[in-house]
């Protein structure tokens, strides 16, 4: 799967320890899901496109560069809240484009609950952030939601997945950059990503 890119980053090695660790309380849980968005996000941005202007620094004019055109991120509900906010921590201006997504029970369908995607479109690149790729449902459905706004480039960050999931999200879109911290080792009976951290949801927001 050459578009799966998992870190190797030891600091993300580092932070991940305590992530999963089933004593770290919500605030520093919270804490960690955004650092480890903000390192996902360096990551995931160092093949942008960049556009060269000049500028004036206090001795003589100079090169610089600025990232040719906007970048969104779409924080699927409710879980992908912290990421989206570690990814503002490194690219400020960033819009940020809220997903609501369930399913339909009878039908199957992905159902939008709700949507903060703008009418006008003008993105370089927009990043879906969920940090559970588990059976992959809900981040092929949000990338779905993503193509119909016809962004040129599209990519999924997470913080875990398991082999099914990944699997899944890559065949059902191999057109974008799939970015997680860790790969586990499957799913539990229930769905849950093991040894996976639990419900990310739950432990971001102390909602037990
Ligand atoms: N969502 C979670 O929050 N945790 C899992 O393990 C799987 C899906």
């Amino acid at each position: 799967m050459p578009r799966v890119h998992i870190s190797q980053h030891p600091v993300m090695a580092h932070k991940m320890r305590l992530l999963r660790d089933r004593h770290t309380a919500s605030p520093e849980f919270y804490q960690l899901v955004k650092e480890i968005g903000s390192l996902l996000a360096y990551e995931a941005t160092s093949s942008l496109a960049l556009r060269e202007q000049t500028i004036e620094t206090p001795l003589q004019e100079t090169k610089a560069y600025r990232l040719a055109g906007g970048i969104g991120v779409t924080p699927v509900l409710r879980a992908g809240l912290g990421l989206a906010e570690g990814f503002r921590q490194v690219i400020p201006d960033v819009q940020v484009w809220h997903l609501g997504l369930r399913r339909d029970e009878r039908t199957l369908q992905a159902l939008e609950y709700y949507n903060r995607l703008p009418h006008e479109v003008d993105l370089q690149v927009c990043y879906a952030v969920d940090p559970m790729l588990a059976t992959g449902g809900s981040a092929i459905d949000a990338i779905n939601v993503l193509k119909r706004r016809n962004i040129p480039r599209l990519s999924y960050i997470g913080i875990i997945a398991a082999p099914y999931g990944l699997l899944r999200l890559s065949q059902a879109h191999p057109d974008i950059d799939i970015y997680i911290a860790e790969l586990d080792e499957g799913l539990n009976d229930v769905g849950y990503i093991v040894p996976g951290l639990g419900d990310a949801g739950d432990r971001q927001f102390g909602t037990f």
